[in-house]
């Protein structure tokens, strides 16, 4: 509905993925997976409440339905936001912090090890990015850069505080397809 959703369109297409925009909830009508995007997190969030997109989206995941957050994404599935009390949809048990690399960094790319990707490394994009904080015990830690945990996975659901659709690696991208596949 806002921010950066042509460029996951763009990657999962590459990947043979058909992709339909969400915007309402008759939209969700037959997906197997969800993405929310980078952008403006307080935005989405507005958006998400009309029409109980949110509420719906929330009965999904109490389904495991498998869900992608990028960026603001990441902000908007988290429960805990660090200093805000804007909506989220309060599904992963992680603390984030808004805008965390500090103004003077808002934009940067870094090469990081994903270790559940393999050995190259992956060129990530961040964004006026937060990062995650804190995780309970059921959240897996998928990729920290200069130790700020930065993509995390809890059952089917990951949230990565960069940006894997800027750039042509396809391999979050596949990862995630694969979450899919395995919950069919
Ligand atoms: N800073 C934005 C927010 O807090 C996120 C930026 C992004 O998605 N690239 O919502």
């Amino acid at each position: 509905m806002q921010g950066a959703f042509r460029e996951h369109r763009r990657a999962f297409e590459s990947l043979n993925c058909e992709v339909v925009e969400v915007r309402k909830p008759a939209d969700l009508q037959g997906i197997q997976g969800l993405v929310f995007p980078g952008g403006e997190s307080t935005t989405i969030g507005k958006l998400l409440q009309n029409e109980g997109l949110g509420d719906r989206i929330k009965e999904l995941a109490a389904q495991d339905m498998p869900m992608f957050g990028t960026c603001a994404g990441m902000i908007l599935l988290a429960k805990y936001i660090d200093d805000s009390d804007q909506y989220r949809l309060n599904l992963m048990d992680i603390t984030v912090k808004r805008n965390a690399f500090g103004r003077q960094i808002a934009s940067f790319e870094a090469n990081i090890t994903i270790p559940a990707l393999g050995n190259d490394p992956v060129r990530a994009v961040f964004i006026r990015a937060p990062y995650v904080q804190e995780v309970a015990p059921n959240v897996g830690i998928l990729a920290e850069y200069e130790g700020k945990i930065v993509f995390v996975r809890q059952g089917n659901m990951i949230a990565s505080a960069f940006h894997p659709e800027l750039t042509p690696d396809k391999r979050v991208h596949q990862y995630f397809l694969n979450i899919i596949s395995e919950y069919q």
